[in-house]
């Protein structure tokens, strides 16, 4: 199979924008990109000068970090942009669909509608979340619509990782017609080893990644899709012709840096051990029905009154997530592991809320 069948047509036949600065590396007397001479402001990046659009040196780390090659990766605005890219180029408006588990992350149905391709759900079993695998493989052979499918391990918001040999099953049913997106975006909490180096063996898997997560990194919006190099050029066809602006390259590579690896797997470790903390104050809590301890640095909790919690622990500053609007999640609330002291404001809180009902 080629890659290329499946993506969009007017996306194969459309002739690229080739950007100035693709043409012509950033040096010389450069009078070719309509930028300013000089910047205004005095700092290390030349902000007059429009960046690289895929800066040799932050793929070669990624690439490294990933444990993967430069060719196989699409840096973008966090994998918000992967996906949105993904469902532009792979489903056609009208057409095309894409599969999702839900309870999932809400952007891939977003990406979907704003393309006009539709939302094939499988929904997860309503008791403990669980992934209806079979229900999956079905709707595959049901629906030759589906062009991606979005799976997510570990998954937000109920934190569980794929069974084993589900993304092989997958794969093997989607071979030839259609795109398997597995999000990794807190692979790093899990001790399950990454699909990354799958992605060789199979030209239709995608796996994203992102810094937002355990890099610690939400606000430099850098995440990155790793594919095999046919999807990454049919992607670089849309992507916005300069995605990553120049002081998010110079911060992302300072904060890559091999010393501060060890920074990392602090933050690892300390999340790790307020995780156990989190959890043992919720146990044995007589409003929490139900705890999804997952495998991310989050855990989803059933409880007897979400919105007054919510309100309640808002009301003392501590902010959760809630689900109002989603019927699957009505009576469920996700709490992000933060610092210790973050989790002693909520033992607080938790702890007044416990008292008053
Ligand atoms: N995938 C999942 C599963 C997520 O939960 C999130 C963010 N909450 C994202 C992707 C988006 O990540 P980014 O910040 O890299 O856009």
């Amino acid at each position: 199979m080629n890659v290329e069948q499946l993506a969009r047509p007017e996306i194969v036949a459309m002739k690229p924008y080739s950007s100035a600065r693709r043409e012509a590396p950033g040096e010389g007397v450069l009078l070719n990109a309509n930028e300013a001479p000089w910047p205004l402001l005095d700092i290390e990046d030349r902000l007059n000068r429009y960046p690289d659009p895929q800066p040799e040196r932050l793929l070669e780390r990624l690439a490294r970090l990933y444990g993967t090659e430069e060719r196989f990766l699409l840096v973008t605005r966090g994998s918000d942009e992967g996906i949105d890219l993904l469902t532009r180029v792979f489903c056609r408006a009208g057409q095309d669909a894409i599969l999702q588990c839900p309870p999932a992350f809400g952007m891939y149905r977003i990406a979907a509608q704003a393309q006009g391709a539709d939302v094939v759900s499988v929904p997860r079993r309503d008791d403990d979340f669980s992934l209806d695998q079979d229900g999956v493989l079905d709707a595959l052979d049901a629906d030759a619509r589906i062009k991606l499918v979005f799976l997510t391990s570990p998954s937000n918001p109920t934190g569980d990782v794929l069974p084993p040999g589900f993304l092989e099953s997958v794969l093997e049913r989607t071979h030839g017609r259609a795109l398997v997106v597995l999000d990794e975006a807190y692979a790093e909490f899990c001790g399950q080893p990454s699909a990354v180096p799958l992605v060789k063996e199979h030209e239709h898997l995608v796996v994203l990644r992102t810094l937002s997560k355990a890099w610690a990194a939400a606000g430099l919006r850098c995440g990155t899709v790793i594919a095999r190099p046919a999807v990454v050029s049919l992607l670089r066809r849309v992507i916005a012709p300069y995605p990553l602006p120049s002081p998010v390259v110079s911060i992302a590579l300072a904060m890559l840096e091999d010393d501060r690896l060890k920074d990392q797997r602090d933050l690892l470790r300390q999340l790790r051990d307020n995780k156990k903390q989190l959890l043992g104050m919720l146990r044995d809590r007589p409003f929490v029905k139900q705890i999804f301890a997952g495998e991310a640095n989050f855990v989803l909790l059933r409880v007897d009154d979400p919105g007054g919690l919510l309100d309640f622990c808002a009301a003392r500053g501590v902010i959760l997530r809630g689900f109002a609007s989603d019927p699957a999640l009505r009576d469920c609330i996700r709490i992000s592991v933060g610092s210790s002291s973050d989790m002693a404001q909520l033992a607080q809180a938790l702890k007044e809320w416990e008292s008053k009902t």
